[in-house]
């Protein structure tokens, strides 16, 4: 299988080349060649555990991996899992919510990092590259701590994270700034996540730059939603969540589901609309977004328009304006002509806005429905969710509830999965409040009150982050980040 830019500047890879690389060459995004039909191995999947499944659908675009090597890399990922990895849980009739937060960090990045040390180094060893990597990855809470859990301690790796300054939850900065391992870096930065974004790409395509670091022997890769290697994990726990409903007689073979998925850099919902277009009988997409609604409107008018106010919201992980990932749709929805692409996107870089025409934007309503939550209506969705179903939501969740309750209001009844991407104990104040009314501060305090309140315990990895020193207060200008960079590498 055969990896193309998006922006077709660049030569086509295989899966490895694209993996190690992470972006391509002229900062496009590696699209596949094709997308494997799996209709007829739905009945197949039905039987499998979860790792079995992801190992699956990952061989059919990761085709020059040794199967049986992936299979034990997928047995050995989700063994970090509470018993399953991706839990589906019944609500009501038609409700269900998929649970993507059961990893070592609680939230479902886990699920492609946990995988992605072992995707980055076999794609090394099928290349012949011997070069250090560099991982660079920008954050918007959630993905920092995932990919440094995933690459600490790993041999031949460095990861440096930035994440924006007074732009994540303390207990995500926590996280991020407690990770143990010598090959760990993490630095914030002043700005917002797009600001991160931006200053990352900037150095992946900064050509002269990667000559000096290779010249020390030092690649670079990115653990971000970017990096296909990222984003083809993600597409199996669509297959599974439909298998298991399937499997539970929710739901016939066959019949046609939506899933609900809360979105910030359009990674999730993308892998969810690859499944789509690999056979998994998937209706709409419903494609939820926080006060930062540039998406919404994206899907509502076909302009996308990254100029306005950046919100500050209690689920920062979808706190972006620029959706990295969403160049991949266009892509598709271009027909795949990189040149239109191309156009789009360089608009984009100096204008913040590009838009795609009105043929294009009927197309995109038939796969997906847009909407947002605000911050109010995010509280009471959390509010009303415990009342009605005794089950806590984080902020992300529940953002997604919001917007799906929108759009049952207007669509035919039929089956939805809610994608809940983060434990509620990662956010503990907002939720309490939103549970209860009250407010606490103190995130630890919160997490206890909430455990008492709901009597789900506080998952250990919150509860020992409270003893654990510190070790990364770095605050940093975007324009000083290669010079941490070229430190960083240096560092032996
Ligand atoms: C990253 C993240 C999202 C958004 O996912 P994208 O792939 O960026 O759209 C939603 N919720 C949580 C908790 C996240 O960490």
């Amino acid at each position: 299988m055969k990896f193309y830019s998006t922006r077709g500047g660049a030569e086509a890879k295989n899966a490895s080349e694209a993996i190690v690389k992470g972006i391509a060459e002229d900062g496009g995004l590696f699209v596949p060649e094709r997308f494997p039909d799996l209709s007829g191995a739905l009945e197949e999947m039905l039987d499998m555990d979860y790792a079995d499944r992801a190992a699956f659908v990952l061989s059919k675009f990761l085709e020059e991996y040794d199967f049986d090597a992936l299979s034990e890399a997928c047995e050995k990922a989700y063994s970090l899992f509470d018993e399953d990895a991706a839990p589906v849980v019944k609500l009501d009739d038609n409700l269900y919510i998929l649970e993507l937060f059961h990893g070592p960090t609680l939230a479902f990045k886990d699920i492609a990092l946990t995988l992605l040390p072992y995707l980055l180094r076999a794609g090394c060893d099928n290349v012949g590259i011997g070069d250090e990597v560099m991982i660079l990855t920008a954050t918007s809470g959630d993905t920092g701590k995932a990919a440094l859990e995933g690459f600490k301690n790993q041999k031949g790796v460095k990861i440096m994270v930035f994440y924006p300054d007074d732009g994540v939850a303390e207990m995500q900065r926590l996280q991020m700034c407690t990770t143990e391992g010598d090959n760990v870096n993490v630095v914030a930065v002043e700005g917002n996540f797009d600001d991160c974004q931006t200053a990352v790409k900037k150095i992946f395509t900064d050509e002269t730059f990667k000559k000096r670091l290779k010249e020390e022997g030092v690649i670079f890769s990115s653990a971000n939603s970017m990096n296909f290697g990222r984003l083809c994990p993600q597409i199996a726990y669509y297959f599974s969540a439909y298998c298991d409903l399937v499997s539970a007689e929710e739901i016939g073979m066959g019949e046609k589901i939506d899933f609900a998925v809360p979105t910030g850099n359009f990674g999730d919902i993308l892998a969810g609309w690859y499944a789509k277009k690999m056979g998994l009988p998937v209706n709409r997409l419903i494609c939820a977004s926080n006060k930062n609604n540039v998406l919404t409107d994206f899907f509502a008018t076909g302009v996308y328009d990254a100029n306005r106010e950046f919100y500050k919201t209690m689920s920062p992980s979808m706190d972006i304006l620029i959706s990295s990932n969403l160049e991949r749709l266009i892509f598709e929805l271009d027909k795949r002509d990189a040149n239109a692409t191309a156009e789009k996107m360089k608009l984009l870089a100096k204008t913040g806005k590009f838009s795609v025409s009105a043929a294009q934007t009927a197309q995109l309503k038939k796969d997906f429905y847009a909407n947002f939550c605000d911050e109010e209506e995010c509280a009471n969705v959390m509010g009303n969710f415990y009342e009605e179903y005794e089950y806590v939501l984080d902020p992300h969740t529940a953002v997604a509830v919001g917007v799906y309750d929108g759009y049952a209001c207007e669509s035919e009844e039929r089956p939805v999965v809610i994608l809940s991407t983060a434990s509620p104990y990662k956010f503990a104040a907002d939720v309490y409040e939103a549970l209860t009314g009250k407010k606490e501060t103190d995130a630890f305090t919160a997490a206890r009150k909430l455990e008492k309140e709901s009597g789900d315990p506080v998952p250990s990895q919150i509860e020992e982050l409270k003893d654990k020193p510190i070790r990364f207060t770095k605050v940093a200008k975007k324009e000083d980040l290669e010079a941490l960079v070229l430190a960083f590498a240096a560092k032996k």
